[in-house]
């Protein structure tokens, strides 16, 4: 059995008049990410751990944000796209832990949500799924509310 670990980090800038998505769950906000795709800035953060875990680069690499294809594109069809292309080379997600970044509006309520969708989409277990949420105490550009950010490690395995 092979098992690698992957890391992600990912961010966006918050604008007045775009959507905020997190974990492919919408929140309303006065205030969403601005981007290529939805801008789901914790799916980005864990899909580049996933990739990363099986030395498939980047989703910059696999989805160019100068391609229409992925205008405005649900993140949660990206993040499938990962996983079939992690599966092609016969890896497994064993587990994810994220944290995402951001003064507002507070995730922690919604966290169960985030959980569903990722469990579905990794096919793993609820348990399998870390998901934090932390300020910035206000300070830099997140404190600001210019911007969020995600961090997130992936294990994957392979039977062999
Ligand atoms: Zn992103």
């Amino acid at each position: 059995m092979k098992i690698r670990v992957g890391y992600g980090i990912d961010v966006h800038q918050l604008a007045e008049g775009e959507t905020l998505f997190i974990g492919g769950v919408k929140f309303d906000y006065h205030l969403g990410t601005v981007g290529h795709s939805d801008a789901d800035v914790l799916l980005h953060a864990i899909s580049d751990a996933i990739l990363g875990a099986a030395g498939l680069r980047d989703i910059g690499y696999h989805f160019p944000d100068t391609s229409g294809e992925y205008k405005n594109i649900d993140s949660k069809i990206l993040l499938k796209r990962v996983i079939s292309l992690i599966e092609e080379n016969n890896w497994r997600v064993e587990n994810v832990d994220a944290t995402v970044v951001l003064e507002q509006p507070k995730v922690n309520s919604r966290i169960h949500e985030i959980k569903d969708v990722l469990s579905t989409i990794l096919k793993v277990t609820k348990d399998a799924v870390g998901i934090k949420a932390t300020t910035s105490e206000k300070l830099g550009y997140v404190g600001a509310e210019k911007g969020i950010q995600a961090h997130a490690v992936a294990l994957l395995i392979k039977d062999e």
